[in-house]
């Protein structure tokens, strides 16, 4: 378990520099920033650590390459990321495996619980099982009710970031913003299960779409099997659950079924594609899912989420010395160029995966000209520039 290092009644007697709501990779990242500048920083999640997430698990080589500007690429080294050799993309019954070179995958209770240690090692303060709603602004700060079991306390700091993730309605409950789901958007669904059959082999990430949905299914460094999905809600009440759905696409590609597929505890997700319209106001910035985000396929919600996260530190800690309107413009516009902009291969995927006949299609066109599938890849792997250039 991560030991939290602060007490609620403790948080709301100071006001702190920022409070970072959510302490998944975007706001773990950023707690790991800001508090390197020196600045007094609250981490809030509402859950105890580690925990799991619905996620592929898979960081890219844009993700990769974030981690090591940062500093924190022994994040993944320290706990044995296993490296990604390769793709073995399915559906109707035919595969083309493709190389992959740049990936890594690491449990998210690894991953998440390690960017918190390392928040604290830099002088973070991580507060566990507490769930944070937006206040008034005044003058000088935001405030931040902070809810634990019975207890509920009022805490203020000059900044708040919302990292809240895909269901995360921080500025939607106070009517800052509001949250535009897409149409006909799928849900997310993922189980980590224990024993694998063999076929499932380390280093491999395979991949199914049919009918209904898609599902990846990767090897974690402890040897459980992660599966990770994009579901039509009809298509999971047609067959009964998530458990079965994942068996029907999982059989019809004819790849082993883990033990247990069906009753195993299936865990799900708000809709996955949908943005709110404004990702900063005053004093106030949203980043990771929180702002937007697209169904998963191409792996790159983490790669977005620590870019969010590097490029909105620097102008957070000119906010705290002095807030000026300029920022939360700066803001919405880094997130356009350097997120929004990126998501246009993964919102082509999403329509793509809607057709199964067309992925069949796709894959053979890959299996006939398998050097096709390097550029997307390499485009994907691609880091955003350095964050120092803003
Ligand atoms: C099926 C699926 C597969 C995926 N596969 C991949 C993949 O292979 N690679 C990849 O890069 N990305 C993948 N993603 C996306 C990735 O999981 C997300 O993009 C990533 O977790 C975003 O990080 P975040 O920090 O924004 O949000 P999260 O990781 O969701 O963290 C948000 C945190 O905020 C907390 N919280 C929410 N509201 C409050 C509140 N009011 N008070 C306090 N705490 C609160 C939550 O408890 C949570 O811990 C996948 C997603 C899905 C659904």
């Amino acid at each position: 378990m991560i030991k939290p290092n602060i007490r609620i009644e403790e948080c709301a007697s100071q006001v702190w520099d920022v409070i970072i709501v959510g302490a998944g990779p975007a706001g773990g990242l950023a707690a790991v920033l800001l508090a390197r500048k020196k600045l007094r920083v609250l981490l809030v999640d509402r859950q105890a650590f580690p925990r799991p997430k619905v996620c592929g698990c898979c960081l890219n080589g844009n993700a990769i390459a974030t981690l090591k500007e940062t500093g924190l690429h022994h994040l993944l080294t320290e706990n044995q990321a296993i490296l990604l050799n390769e793709m073995c993309l399915g559906s109707k019954k035919i595969n083309h495996t493709f190389p992959l070179q740049r990936q890594m995958v690491i449990s998210r209770e690894c991953l998440d619980s390690s960017l918190i240690q390392e928040a604290m090692r830099e002088g973070a303060f991580f507060l566990d099982t507490t769930l944070a709603e937006l206040g008034q602004l005044t003058t000088s700060s935001r405030e931040v009710f902070l809810k634990q079991g019975e207890l509920q306390f009022l805490s203020t700091a000059k900044i708040v970031v919302a990292a809240d993730g895909l269901g995360g309605r921080l500025l939607v409950r106070k009517n800052i913003t509001t949250h535009l789901a897409s149409n006909n958007t799928r849900i997310g669904a993922g189980v980590t299960v224990f024993d694998p059959p063999d076929f499932y082999k380390t280093g491999t990430l395979f991949m199914t779409s049919g009918n209904g949905g898609y599902v990846g299914l990767v090897r974690l460094e402890d040897g459980r099997l992660d599966l990770a999905a994009a579901f039509d809600p009809l298509a999971i009440k047609k067959h009964g659950g998530m458990g079965p759905l994942a068996k029907a696409l999982l059989k019809e590609m004819e790849w082993p079924l883990p033990l247990d597929l069906e009753i195993a505890p299936w865990r799900g997700t708000p809709a996955l594609t949908g943005h709110i319209e404004q990702v900063a106001t005053e004093r106030l910035f949203v980043i990771g899912d929180a702002a937007g985000y697209i169904e998963p396929f191409t792996g790159e919600g983490m790669a977005w989420a620590f870019t969010g996260a590097n490029f909105v530190a620097p102008l957070i800690a000119k906010g705290v010395g002095c807030w000026e309107p300029e920022l939360a413009k700066q803001w919405i516009s880094k997130y356009k160029s350097h997120i929004i902009n990126r998501q246009g291969v993964c919102k082509a995927a999403a329509f793509l995966l809607r057709w199964p006949l067309l992925v069949k299609l796709a894959l053979m066109g890959l299996k006939a000209f398998p050097f096709l599938s390097k550029p997307v890849v390499a485009m994907l792997d691609k880091p955003n520039k350095a964050a120092t250039s803003i």
